[in-house]
């Protein structure tokens, strides 16, 4: 007789609903790697664009602010502001996932 064996799908345990933020954040991480790559291909020309040097950099500082931001969404502190407690407006989170904090407070320099 056949058995089928059921496939344990372990439900993440999302109390939050953060998920599609979640999904996000991967997805713009896995985005920014797939960029920078690009990016550095250019500056790695003998007449490295200025442009695509900062390009790099740039895309190369967001990895963290996203690692960040994924690991606040495990913490179960994700979409409050770091800086003043208060909860960041939903359209400000679709815009940048990885926001720390709210338009009123300034990002910090990672
Ligand atoms: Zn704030």
């Amino acid at each position: 007789m056949p058995t089928s064996t059921p496939v344990a799908t372990t439900p993440a345990p999302t109390t939050t609903s953060w998920e599609p933020f979640r999904l996000l954040l991967e997805a713009q991480r896995e985005d920014c790697l797939r960029q920078r790559d690009l990016a550095l291909t250019e500056t790695a020309v003998s007449h490295p664009d200025p442009v695509a040097v900062t390009r790099a950099a740039a895309l190369a500082s967001r990895v963290p602010e996203i690692d960040a931001a994924l690991e606040r969404i495990a913490a179960g502190t994700y979409g409050r502001c770091f800086s003043c407690g208060n909860e960041i407006p939903a359209e400000r989170l679709e815009f940048r996932p990885y926001a720390g904090s709210c338009v009123a407070c300034p990002t910090p320099v990672v």
